[in-house]
């Protein structure tokens, strides 16, 4: 069985762990360095961007998150979690971007206004539209060198990859459909 990790340290951690036992995998809530032992893929999830990386920092999981990236791990974030994952040049020196995917976002992209909203969206690799759940979200404004676009709406992107890593901008874990997580586990090894 493949054992994947929820980064635990803020945000909809709980949705995310059933949503991985539902596909017959080990669900391991990570808040300590030694938490990552042994896992086979991560999750970062949806949360505040801000929180989660001021938290990541204080748990001293910075260091073992990028070697966890660094020793090939399949990685997903969503979310808040893809703000962390991305290299996002234009951020707030104070705030940390893990740079496992070369794109570049923004923030609550889709308006204040817009605090939340549902989707049915196609998605590149998965045959059915996507149940979407979108609470303000970032979308990706740009993308580098090995970057796929999977999915856009209204000429925004929200959701990529490349090789090792998935990120949406979406909350894949609130609705009963799995498919973007059967997606990702097709990247875990
Ligand atoms: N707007 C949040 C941020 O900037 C992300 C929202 C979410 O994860 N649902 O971190």
């Amino acid at each position: 069985t493949k054992k994947i990790g929820v980064l635990a340290l803020q945000g909809a951690v709980t949705e995310h762990l059933q949503a991985l036992t539902k596909l017959g995998v080990a669900a391991v809530a990570v808040k300590t360095p030694a938490d990552l032992e042994g896992l086979d893929g991560l999750i970062i999830p949806g949360g505040e961007s801000t929180a989660i990386g001021r938290l990541i920092r204080e748990q001293r999981l910075e260091e073992p998150l990028r070697a966890f990236y660094a020793a090939g791990k399949a990685i997903f974030g969503t979310c808040a979690g893809l703000i962390l994952c991305s290299t996002d040049r234009s951020h707030a020196p104070d705030e940390l971007r893990l740079g496992f995917i070369d794109i570049e976002v923004e923030r609550n992209g889709f308006g204040r206004q817009v605090d939340s909203f549902e989707a049915l969206l196609p998605f590149e690799g998965i045959v059915e539209p996507v149940e979407a759940v979108f609470i303000r979200a970032p979308y990706i404004r740009s993308f580098g060198v090995g970057v796929r676009m999977l999915a856009s709406i209204d000429g925004k992107i929200v959701a990529a990859e490349n090789d090792q890593v998935l990120v949406t901008a979406f909350h894949p874990e609130l609705t009963d459909d799995l498919s973007v997580f059967a997606y990702f586990l097709k990247k875990v090894g």
